[in-house]
């Protein structure tokens, strides 16, 4: 359906857990993250019947984040169920990768329309430091799996001061692999540690160093999926780079999303505090027509722009699912 301001809101992003595997340093804090309890996380079922509602006000695409949708046990037969909904045409995911050879196959074979997957840095040590002790062979081994089984695989890299030196090796080695690449700027979060520098990088900069580095680039119209990057042309790799530049450069004017938090709130929008109690209309049994009151009552209220800038948000990015 349209939202006030005439946007096609068709998208659902649904965090399954807010837990993870990895901290990584921009996301959740080292320690101390209070959890939400098992019994307020939403069931597949309840995932399923809140989905099939939105259907009928056109919602077509569902992807799953978190947390880590990996940890959750189950995470592919509920990629199977949403794959079989009327209505529902694209299953996407977006993981941190540490499970993915694991679990490629079974991927593969439940349907998943594509994933994305979270890839900051290709040195070892400094993956050990941005996720706070993950190993990066695993991801790399993941990423392998998936697009050696053919399921469609794009690469989110954090743009940080961290990693601007390996923007272009990052750019080689997702040609390589057969991935797309994005670049996603940074967004300072209340629940991520105090970072001794602010690591923020504009997306200009980055351009600025494509440019430098492979010669020749150019604007397209290129466009993948449901996400907000816009794509830049290097004519010397001959290969698409997508941008994200939520800061710099905020795309609101093409939100095509809501969001379902992994205890049954809907967010009309990443940064904002405003959410919708679809858990208690749901387990309160009201029937469909409320259910989907609840989310025409999100859409609704979703603001023309964020808000967000230098300074820090109050967004918890593994429960509400970044
Ligand atoms: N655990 C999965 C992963 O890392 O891909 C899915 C959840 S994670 C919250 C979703 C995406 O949000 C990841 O691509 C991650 O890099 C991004 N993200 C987390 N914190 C961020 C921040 N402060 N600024 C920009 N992107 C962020
Ligand atoms: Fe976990 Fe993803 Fe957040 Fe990293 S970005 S801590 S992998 S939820």
């Amino acid at each position: 359906m349209k939202d006030k301001f005439g946007r096609d809101i068709y998208y659902l992003r649904i965090s399954v857990t807010d837990r993870c595997n990895l901290r990584c340093i921009y996301c959740m804090p080292e320690n101390g993250v209070k959890f939400i309890p098992h019994k307020e996380i939403l069931r597949f079922e309840e995932i399923i019947e809140i989905v099939k509602a939105s259907t009928t006000i056109g919602i077509s695409s569902v992807r799953l984040t978190g947390g880590e949708p990996l940890l959750r046990k189950g995470t592919v037969e509920l990629i199977r169920m949403l794959k079989d909904i009327k209505g529902i045409n694209r299953v996407t995911m977006t993981t941190n990768g540490t499970l993915l050879s694991k679990y490629a196959k079974e991927l593969k074979s439940a349907g998943i329309t594509s994933i994305n997957v979270s890839l900051d840095t290709l040195m070892p040590d400094k993956f050990r430091k941005i996720t706070r002790n993950g190993d990066i062979n695993d991801v790399i081994e993941g990423i392998k799996k998936a697009v050696g089984e053919g399921i469609t695989t794009k690469l989110n890299v954090v743009l940080q001061k961290e990693n601007l030196d390996e923007a272009a090796d990052l750019i080689r080695f997702s040609k390589e692999m057969g991935t797309t690449i994005r670049f996603i700027e940074y967004m300072p979060l209340d629940s991520c540690i105090v970072l001794s520098e602010d690591p923020f990088v504009s997306a200009k900069e980055l351009i600025r160093i494509i440019e430098e580095t492979f010669g020749d680039i150019a604007e397209t119209n290129y466009t993948m999926g449901d996400g907000p990057a816009k794509y830049i042309h290097i004519k010397s790799l001959d290969t698409e780079v997508g941008i994200i530049a939520s800061i710099s450069e905020p795309f609101c004017s093409r939100c095509n999303r809501i969001r379902l938090t992994s205890d049954g709130i809907i967010k009309p929008c990443l940064a904002s505090n405003i959410g919708y109690d679809i858990k208690s209309v749901l387990r309160a049994k009201h029937g469909e027509k409320d259910i989907v009151n609840t989310i025409v009552n999100a859409i609704e209220a979703k603001p023309l722009m964020h808000h967000m800038n230098s300074k820090k948000q109050e967004i918890h990015m593994n429960k509400i699912g970044g």
